[in-house]
């Protein structure tokens, strides 16, 4: 990007405030809104912390996070492997050239179709696993190659409780089953090499520092007594972002301690999966004002981007900043406003009661920390086509993923 950003680079974190007004508009003038944003130089920066951080550690981007191809490919030729939760995205992270030994495939109620292409597409890749049932089930289709186990710690660390993945038995073999099954995937000849935690999404603050030590602790009980010798402890995602503009950046740092600590005695590598970390603050969303509604309430300002293109404030709750980056929006009355999406539901609301320059018609507005569980979890619902991103580059930009034709919204049906 530009100078402000430049440096925003070296820093633990580029707000909202960073980002190039100027560029941005004339992006959205070229390609149009709703549109995300999504810079690899960030991304490739935001990799770089965390190399730095953790330098003995095998660093696994989480493709849920944003499986962008250009993403992808930023973040393989950075040196980061890839963790994939489904057939599709080991077929992308296939695709954008990741050999398959530095895949790992986190099967949670692996779909067989999923199954099957995997052990297919990529067989060299490491399994977790995360019930006795999936070992069984790789054991029925003959695979003795690489498993891993997800180890459900009974504690967790997140920034909400639908995210807090560490504390719901969905994901993973209990703690205190995990050895046992670690011993019968040994004794049925399965490549035993690893086992995981990811306690949750959102490490941030002292609070969540602290339930992740839970974690580590329980994972390194583990991998203490574990019938084989392992290859690595994999501690999951996690790495928390600021999504509000006075919320102070993650210590990393304080992160690498806990965990050398928790490990110390542990002989084997060390394995982390970062999300959202890599991707959250490389990207934002772009949207227009196309309709104003005073209320007694906060003013409404209607966009062009709704929970069909950013689901995260419907679904969890979340926060996202939003600033205008209408020209002179700083000269204006601040007004409380609500921006409100097209979607006839009413949790489409991207954000609530926030003190902005006064909206008015054409305004383009940013929204940050896009670049994670954004564009991954656009829909078609309303049969809105979804967004098309753009991803700059070393001061280039280009159109990452068309935004949809209308085309599209009836090309499978039959
Ligand atoms: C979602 C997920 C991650 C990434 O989480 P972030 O919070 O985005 O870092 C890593 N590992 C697993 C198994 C996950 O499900």
């Amino acid at each position: 990007m530009t100078t402000a950003a430049d440096a925003a680079d070296s820093r633990d974190v580029r707000r909202l405030a960073d980002w190039d007004a100027d560029r941005l508009r004339s992006l959205a003038g070229e390609y149009g809104t709703p549109l995300y944003v999504q810079d690899l130089d960030r991304v490739r920066a935001n990799y770089e912390r965390v190399a730095g951080a953790f330098p003995d550690a095998d660093v696994l981007y989480a493709v849920k996070a944003n499986a962008g191809g250009a993403v992808l490919d930023a973040l393989r030729a950075a040196g980061a492997g890839a963790e994939c939760a489904s057939a599709g995205e080991v077929s992308r992270a296939l695709d954008a050239g990741f050999e398959p030994s530095e895949i790992h495939y986190t099967a949670v109620n692996p779909p067989a179709r999923d199954l099957d292409y995997v052990l297919d597409a990529a067989p060299e890749a490491t399994f977790v696993v995360g019930a006795r049932d999936t070992v069984d089930r790789l054991d029925e289709r003959g695979f003795d190659g690489r498993l891993a186990l997800r180890v459900h710690p009974g504690v967790g660390a997140g920034h909400s409780d639908e995210v807090a993945t560490g504390a719901d038995a969905k994901f993973g073999v209990p703690h205190d089953e995990a050895v046992a099954v670690l011993a019968d995937a040994v004794d049925r000849g399965f490549d035993v090499v690893g086992v995981h935690a990811h306690a949750g999404s959102g490490i941030l603050d002292a609070d969540d520092l602290a339930a992740h030590r839970e974690v580590l602790d329980r994972i390194a009980a583990v991998a203490r007594s574990a019938p084989a010798d392992l290859e690595f402890v994999d501690v999951g995602g996690g790495l928390g972002v600021p999504y509000r503009p006075e919320e102070p950046a993650l210590d990393l740092g304080a992160v690498a301690d806990a965990v050398r600590t928790a490990l110390a005695d542990v002989n084997a590598d060390l394995v982390l999966e970062p999300g959202r970390y890599l991707v959250a603050d490389a990207g934002v969303l772009l949207t227009e004002v196309n309709t104003v509604k005073p209320t007694d309430g906060p003013t409404l300002a209607g966009v062009d981007a709704g929970m069909t293109d950013l689901l995260r404030p419907a679904l969890y709750d979340a926060r996202h900043e939003v600033r205008s980056l209408a020209p002179g929006a700083d000269a204006r009355a601040s007004d409380s406003v609500s921006v409100v999406g097209p979607v006839c539901e009413s949790t489409d609301v991207l954000a609530a009661d926030r003190d902005l320059p006064a909206p008015e018609r054409g305004d383009l507005l940013a929204v940050g920390n896009a670049g994670a569980y954004g564009v991954e979890m656009a829909s078609n619902y309303n049969s809105r086509p979804r967004p098309a991103v753009v991803a700059l580059d070393g001061g280039d930009d280009r159109l990452a993923r068309e935004r949809e034709p209308l085309a599209a919204l009836t090309r499978l049906e039959r």
